[in-house]
């Protein structure tokens, strides 16, 4: 018999595999999404973490096509899988596209010389979608599953999860209702804005996790042409630096042309991200990238993280610092909510040595980009929150000890719209497998 599949989280995940599911042939009506954002009709643009897509949804759609990229793919499928995966979350963005032909793709082959010996670059394909034509996908995308008869729980909240009795409880928003509501198979994809209740679900079940490392850094800020000279080459340039110490380096999440500062908020706490528009009438001439660090061995990494994010918090917003400039506006009009500093203290304080890796990386790349001088700010901080990564079988990313329970996207430590779709699809490839069996093994009942 089929199963009935609840997906929580309408994020790039859960919506990977719900399509994955319905394009073949998995009866829409067995799967339900229930997700505590909007639909992406109602969805505001400063809604940026939840609702339909997720913050992929909402994010600048650079679509990674490199298994070095957001997270390990390639440790559960192999990197021949890994890709083809990725490959059909892509499709899937430009199959819903109103303007499939303007997605572009830059494909750096060879390191430039002019920004060595400072920095590497990492080399990969990456598809820019781009954040205001990612809204026109989402609603094709919606209507598509909508039609397909799948159904979604809008502005519900799930609080609480049986793995015993495979029953969830949810809080509708916006009224005092709860529910009970079981499923057969569980996807768990509650992404960045949910990590909160993914490191609940996994303490409360003690489940097995590997720990991860520290990512923090800054979102940092200037204008574009200072760095035109490697969008030409990368538009997504990644440069990167490693050292002995066990802390790398890397640029991360750049945007161009229309590039602006996006604000998050987890745990209550200010943290900053990055998004660029196409729509030619946003442009504002500015690139914004994360500088994260990458820093091995530090003994719970995840509290770790969250003290040092909380320390560079002030009057219950995030900082920034700049020789000379002023932060930016949001693409609503409105600045980019930070308090801005003169002294570096609040920041050494924070992160303490580890605040000279980022300072020497930008004093590297005023050399490499000679106009850059002091035309520059950054946004303080940028944390990639990545909670200890639950163990989980290879082949469906279910939990070791809970089968019908299925880990995907960011709650499994992916980094990116490209993975997380990839695990979404793997998660529920073997559902389409066994209804095909299912149904094949029905009709020889039925002949008997
Ligand atoms: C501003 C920004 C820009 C980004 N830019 C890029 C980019 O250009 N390229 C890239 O590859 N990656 C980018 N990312 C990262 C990328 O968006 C994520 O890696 C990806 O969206 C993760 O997918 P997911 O499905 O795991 O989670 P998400 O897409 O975050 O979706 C999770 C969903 O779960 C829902 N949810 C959470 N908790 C609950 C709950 N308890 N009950 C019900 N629903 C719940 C949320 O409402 C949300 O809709 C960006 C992220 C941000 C924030």
């Amino acid at each position: 018999m089929a199963k009935k599949i609840v997906i929580v989280g309408s994020g790039v995940a859960g919506v990977n595999a719900a399509t994955k599911l319905v394009d073949n042939g998995y009866d829409g009506s067995l799967i339900t999404i229930i997700d505590m954002g909007k639909d992406p009709y109602n969805r505001k643009p400063e809604e940026v973490m939840t609702g339909f897509l997720g913050a992929g949804g909402w994010s600048d759609g650079k679509l990674t096509y490199h298994t070095a990229i957001g997270g390990q793919l390639s440790k559960y499928t192999g990197e021949e899988k890994a890709m083809e995966l990725m490959n059909q979350v892509i499709t899937n963005f430009k199959r819903f596209h109103p303007k499939p032909e303007e997605v572009q793709c830059s494909n750096p082959i060879a390191e430039p010389d002019f920004i060595k010996p400072y920095f590497g670059l990492r080399l990969f394909p990456v598809w820019h979608v781009g954040t205001d034509y990612l809204s026109e996908i989402a609603k094709n995308w919606y209507d598509y599953l909508v039609s397909k008869g799948v159904r979604f729980l809008w502005e519900e909240k799930v609080t609480e999860i049986d793995f015993k009795t495979n029953g969830l409880s949810t809080s509708i928003l916006n009224t005092n209702d709860t529910r009970i509501i079981s499923y057969d198979e569980l996807i768990f994809g509650v992404g960045k804005s949910g990590i909160d209740f993914a490191q609940q679900i996994q303490d409360s079940y003690k489940l097995e996790t590997e720990p991860k490392s520290v990512q923090i850094g800054v979102r940092f800020e200037a204008p574009q042409e200072h760095f035109q000279k490697l969008i030409d080459i990368s538009y997504d340039f990644k440069l990167y630096r490693k050292f002995d110490t066990g802390v790398s380096l890397r640029s991360f999440c750049t945007n161009n042309n229309a590039a602006y500062v996006a604000v998050e908020e987890t745990y209550g706490d200010v943290t900053y991200n990055g998004h660029a528009k196409k729509d030619p009438k946003y442009l504002n001439g500015m690139t914004n990238f994360g500088i994260i660090m990458e820093i091995k061995d530090i003994d719970n990494p995840f509290e770790w993280s969250r003290d040092v994010v909380n320390k560079l918090q002030s009057n219950g917003t995030g900082l920034y610092y700049s020789p000379s400039r002023k932060p930016s506006s949001t693409s609503e009009g409105e600045k980019v909510s930070s308090i801005q500093i003169d002294s570096l203290d609040i920041i050494k304080h924070g992160m303490g040595e580890y605040w000279n890796y980022i300072e020497d990386f930008i004093e590297d790349m005023k050399k490499v980009f000679p106009t850059l001088g002091d035309d520059w700010g950054v946004y303080v901080p940028e944390v990639k929150y990545l909670s200890p990564e639950p163990l989980v079988n290879h082949t469906d990313l279910a939990l070791v000890d809970y089968p019908n329970v299925h880990f995907v996207g960011d709650a499994l430590s992916a980094r990116g719209i490209s993975v997380s779709g990839a695990q979404g699809i793997l998660a529920v490839e073997k559902f389409i497998t066994e209804d095909e069996w299912d149904n094949i093994h029905g009709d020889m009942i039925y002949w008997n």
